[in-house]
């Protein structure tokens, strides 16, 4: 691909919000990225615009078969001023994987994270400071060719656009109740459980409404087959500490393959942890429970990073998890990403990549006082 990425610049600059407002994926900074897809062109026309409505024909194929993926990550700000990304080639081969399963034409990840670079460095004003706080990073893709005929759409849109959020963890959060869904399921093997598409998040959202219902945060999800064994908690991954081990279930196609997973699992082994990635029952995961040997459980996701669990409930059996605290190592872990993440922690995994320098000098920023209309930073690949 070898492509310039254009820039429309606006006028006017949005307001930005208070740090204390933020939330999650409530406001949206002054422009996205966008390209095109077509059966001739393939990828093309990538440009940063401002932030805008998407103009869609009503027969559009995402309106009706849902052909979409997506992406999460977020760029932090570390004290220095830099600004970096955590393992965005992770999530170029896992969109990648998604759009195989959904049959959408491949992107070139590398020029993506290029994209994505140059996004938020124009964007770097947005990237909140205050600790716990980033910019979160959503790319995805559209089918957009106006059909009604079930076939994979010709034409696709890529967007990214960017949000500033606040921390989930810290400020008074308490770990979560979460009950064991067992009418619903969330994904079967062979289905898209793996890849990361609107449609797994629509097939959730009753079960969801239900747990809140009965007051609690979130489902812990079962397969789809036998019901027995455990995939996901709400839309995080899941782990486990059983008398001094920790346990994840296994990636069998039915469970979302998660970075912050995967980082966990690098941690936990450098740590000399113990950790397994195996199928769990419920039923034996209750019964350590009972006995008094589950120590810690924890989700994991680019949103929360660690959210910890306190209370677990199986038809009719209730157990509390490390006294509704949050335990020593879902705390260890939480401390060490989100160091690695905001440059406080020396990041010796090779996991951290700078978009923005120390201070003043933008790495990845047009020079200033340069016209944007096409970036010298075209890229080639
Ligand atoms: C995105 C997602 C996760 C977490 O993945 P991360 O890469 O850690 O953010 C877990 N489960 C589901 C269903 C997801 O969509």
């Amino acid at each position: 691909m070898d492509q310039s990425i254009t820039f429309t610049e606006k006028d006017q600059l949005k307001a930005k919000p208070e740090s204390v407002q933020l939330g999650f994926g409530k406001y949206f900074t002054d422009y996205m990225f966008e390209m095109d897809y077509s059966l001739e062109k393939g990828w093309h026309d990538p440009r940063i615009a401002p932030y805008a409505p998407v103009a869609l024909d009503p027969a559009a194929m995402i309106f009706h078969y849902g052909q979409e993926v997506f992406e999460g990550l977020k760029a932090y700000r570390a004290k220095d001023g830099r600004i970096l990304l955590f393992r965005p080639e992770k999530n170029m081969k896992r969109m990648n994987q998604s759009c195989a399963r959904l049959n959408i034409p491949k992107i070139d990840g590398k020029f993506v994270i290029k994209a994505i670079k140059k996004l938020v460095a124009i964007e770097k004003d947005w990237v909140p400071t205050e600790p716990g706080q980033s910019l979160y990073i959503r790319p995805f893709i559209i089918g957009t060719e106006p059909f009604l005929g079930v076939h994979p759409s010709g034409s696709y849109k890529l967007l990214v656009i960017c949000s500033p959020v606040g921390s989930y963890f810290g400020r008074n959060t308490k770990p979560v109740k979460i009950y064991v869904e067992d009418e619903f399921v969330r994904a079967v093997k062979g289905g898209v459980g793996f890849a990361k598409t609107s449609g797994n998040y629509a097939a959730s959202l009753r079960a969801q409404t239900k747990a809140e219902e009965l007051g609690f945060d979130q489902v812990l999800w079962l397969d789809g087959v036998e019901h027995k064994y455990i995939e996901e908690v709400g839309s995080m991954n899941i782990f486990f500490k059983v008398d001094g081990e920790v346990w994840t279930p296994e990636l069998d196609g039915s469970i979302l393959p998660g970075i912050t997973r995967d980082s966990v699992l690098e941690l936990l082994k450098k740590w000399g942890v113990p950790v397994k990635e195996k199928k769990i029952s419920v039923k034996k995961l209750f019964k350590k429970a009972e006995k008094q040997k589950l120590e810690e459980v924890f989700g994991t996701g680019t949103a929360a990073v660690i959210s910890p669990v306190g209370f677990l409930k199986w038809e009719d059996r209730v157990v509390k998890v490390a006294n509704g605290e949050t335990g020593k190592l879902s705390k260890k872990l939480y401390e060490t990403l989100t160091g690695i993440q905001n440059g406080t922690i020396k990041d010796d995994m090779g996991w951290t990549q700078e978009v923005v320098a120390a201070s003043t000098s933008d790495a990845a920023a047009e020079p200033a006082g340069t016209p944007d209309v096409v970036s010298e930073a075209a890229v080639t690949e």
